[in-house]
């Protein structure tokens, strides 16, 4: 493995209030970069100070978006230590994303050290108010000066941070969400299973007309058949029913989500029935019109478990527990959360200390 050289910033930022951090607007002092060549592979990994970068206005990355990217936290602890979840998962995860879109692949284990180094050296960025934590965004771009249509041969790969505040400063509260019947955000043999930006750009108009009547998240269904749930906004979904879990299955257009495998494997070892399958709309609103639809959330990094209260779909309208967080859905966030902040131990061995 490479070693990766560390150029300090010579004057610092101020760094935000803690106490009043929104979400992706601050960035901390350092970036970790480094380059891919044909011939030469990945090379120079490097931590300098945050800056814009110069690209030709030709690079491929702003025309075909062959781009791959991450989303994980580290957070602290407290007794004033930091810590990660699942990376590993992050790094195996863009490979897969790499893969999907022609990217070389990037040593996974590189990947974990790249990001421990950077928030290593950016330490003082991580903050230390309750809920609140470092988001660390690693990311590829295709960067050839080129407009014809191939896989490109040079590529940047860069991780930057920046602190962020409690998703829920104002209490955990379940969200209205609608079932989206025009847009689709992936399709089968597509990108859907990958974070690449594409598929986001194909998302935001459906996220735009959700908030124009009043909700705020898209219940995604299935490109080819349009009746089967895969996601909720840019989280997974769950469901119990019945006294069972149930979670659209990984078709290739659902995201796996490392957030979702986590709460997989508490619920099965809490002895909970969990099925992963395929769950049309239809029976999700007839569950609840008969009273056998007793929790949803969705789940993800960003908000960890975001409880879902109501639910629209063609005219249809239900509420979900009364429009109350559910005690399985509170149990799973405060699991999850006890174990990423370090105040619940974590017998999995899902954290790593810096
Ligand atoms: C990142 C992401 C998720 C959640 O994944 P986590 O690893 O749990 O953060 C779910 N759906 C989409 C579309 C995503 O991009």
């Amino acid at each position: 493995m490479e070693e990766i050289k560390i150029q300090r910033a010579t004057t610092l930022k101020p760094k935000p209030d803690f106490k009043t951090l929104g979400f992706g607007k601050v960035f901390s002092d350092h970036m970790f970069l480094m380059n891919y060549t044909a011939g030469q592979g990945w090379h120079d990994p490097r931590i300098v100070p945050y800056g814009p970068f110069t690209l030709e206005p030709s690079a491929m990355v702003f025309h075909y978006a062959q781009e791959v990217f991450e989303g994980l936290k580290a957070y602290r602890t407290a007794d004033g230590r930091i810590q990660l979840f699942r990376p590993i998962d992050n790094a195996r995860r863009l490979n897969d994303s790499c893969e999907r879109l022609c990217i070389p692949a990037i040593d996974e284990n590189l990947f974990v050290e790249a990001v421990k180094t950077l928030v290593a050296v950016d330490r003082e960025w991580v903050p230390d108010q309750p809920g609140t934590s470092l988001y660390i965004r690693p990311f590829i771009i295709a960067t050839d000066a080129s407009l014809g249509v191939h896989a490109s041969h040079t590529y940047l790969f860069c991780i930057i941070t920046g602190p962020v505040g409690a998703y829920y400063a104002e209490g955990i509260n379940p969200v209205r969400i609608y079932v989206e019947d025009d847009d689709v955000r992936a399709v089968k043999g597509g990108t859907g299973y990958t974070k690449c930006g594409g598929n986001y750009a194909a998302s935001i108009r459906a996220g735009e007309r959700a908030e124009k009547q009043g909700y705020a998240q898209v219940l995604w269904l299935d490109g080819v058949h349009r009746k089967y749930i895969e996601e909720v906004g840019s989280m997974n979904v769950m469901f119990k029913v019945g006294g069972k879990i149930i979670t659209p299955q990984l078709t290739g257009s659902v995201l796996p989500g490392i957030t979702r495998r986590s709460c997989l494997e508490l619920l099965r070892d809490w002895g909970y029935a969990v099925e992963e399958r395929l769950i049309t709309a239809q029976e999700l609103f007839d569950a609840a019109d008969s009273g056998k639809l007793e929790e949803a959330w969705g789940t993800g990094t960003a908000a960890v478990i975001s409880p879902i209260g109501e639910m629209g779909w063609e005219g249809r309208h239900v509420v979900v527990n009364g429009g109350e967080i559910g005690s399985l859905t509170h149990k799973l966030y405060d699991t999850l959360v006890g174990i990423q902040w370090g105040t619940e131990p974590d017998p999995y061995g899902w954290t790593i200390r810096l």
